[in-house]
């Protein structure tokens, strides 16, 4: 990656992708168990060594000064870390971020909704793969569906986010009959419906037969849809549409399908503090222990600069989808 002198820092890598969205995974918990995610129903959950809180934001800081823009809060589950309102509000002040954002399960959205907004969240993306509490159950592994879809509308009814995006895991013989009917709900409401194609991760009991790909996702949509444009920021692998006399939109993101690693914007950072280069890669920087160090602002943006030009952190541009199974995405931060 080149970093140019003249005017703000931008990171470009070599494919030309600039790097402006950063994806911070808060914890490796979750208060569910998502079939495809980590969904075995014996899971113990380990030891959970993230970055105190304090780390964590003179990363983001040191990040901002790089031109990160966007930040997400993932997890595991990112709202059962205490003090995730604090560390919002925190982050939100940085120089540089006009975005955050959380991706979250939803259980717990409701009754920490009216903090975040204040604390300057303007981006959520909530996961729900079942609008039927029964199958929902099956799926998360939790009897949650009434929770998380009181959050959804309680997001919607705050008027803060121009869509709220639900992200749904589309598996073959689970939900996939559920495709139009979560399609419909774009129609009546300002929701962003994004049918996430089944990625073959570790322990999640992906096959072949389980992929619903993106194709025959958009024929069992059965409504018209008019792609739109993408803006920088927003820059990844989903593609938007439009629906027709709709107040919503649904979106694509096909990773099994396609490649979409020319619009890749993004690094990740696990919660032990790993910097990501590519969800598909395998390489990762360690932070933990120069973070244990105390460095300055200033020592970590020279750490994270030869970091990120190393040879081989991102993966080249290229046309190759994924096939083989890659980290649980409670891992890395989905
Ligand atoms: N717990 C939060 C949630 O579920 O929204 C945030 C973390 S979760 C790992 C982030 C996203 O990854 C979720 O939308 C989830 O559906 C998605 N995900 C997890 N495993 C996946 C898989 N094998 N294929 C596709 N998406 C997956
Ligand atoms: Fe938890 Fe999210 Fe994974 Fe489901 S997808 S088990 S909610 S981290």
């Amino acid at each position: 990656m080149s970093l140019p002198d003249s005017g703000k820092n931008m990171l470009i890598d070599p494919s030309k992708r600039k790097i402006s969205y950063l994806r911070v995974s808060l914890t490796t918990r979750c208060n569910f168990r998502c079939l495809y995610c980590y969904g075995l129903p014996d899971f113990v959950p380990g030891p959970d060594p993230k970055l105190k809180d304090e780390q964590l934001l003179l990363l983001l800081n040191a990040f901002a000064k790089l031109g990160i823009e966007k930040i997400r809060f993932t997890g595991g589950e990112p709202l059962v870390r205490p003090g995730i309102v604090d560390l919002v509000k925190a982050a939100s002040a940085i120089e540089g971020i006009s975005r955050i954002a959380v991706t979250t399960n939803g259980l717990m959205l409701s009754p920490l909704l009216p903090g975040l907004i204040d604390a300057g969240l303007n981006g959520l993306n909530v996961s729900l793969d079942s609008l039927k509490g029964d199958r929902f159950k099956e799926i998360t592994g939790h009897d949650g569906f009434d929770r998380v879809f009181g959050g959804i509308n309680d997001a919607i009814a705050s008027g803060i986010f121009p869509y709220v995006k639900i992200n749904m895991v589309v598996i073959r013989g689970i939900n996939d009959k559920e495709i139009s009917n979560f399609a419909q709900w774009a129609i009546d409401r300002p929701v962003d419906i994004r049918f996430i194609e089944f990625m073959p991760t570790d322990k999640s009991g992906w096959g072949k037969d389980r992929l619903v790909p993106e194709k025959e996702i958009k024929e069992r949509i059965g409504l018209p849809i008019t792609e739109l444009p993408r803006s920088d920021l927003h820059a990844g692998p989903a593609q938007s549409y439009a629906i027709d006399n709709g107040q919503g939109r649904v979106s694509f993101i096909s990773a099994v399908s396609h490649s979409f690693c020319k619009n890749c914007n993004r690094l990740r950072i696990t919660a032990d503090g790993n910097v990501v280069g590519c969800l598909f890669g395998k390489r990762q920087f360690g932070l933990k222990e120069i973070l244990d160090d105390n460095p300055t602002e200033a020592e970590l943006v020279e750490v994270l600069k030869e970091m990120i030009t190393s040879p081989g952190f991102r993966r080249k541009v290229s046309k190759q989808s994924i096939s083989s199974e890659q980290p649980s995405m409670r891992r890395i931060g989905g």
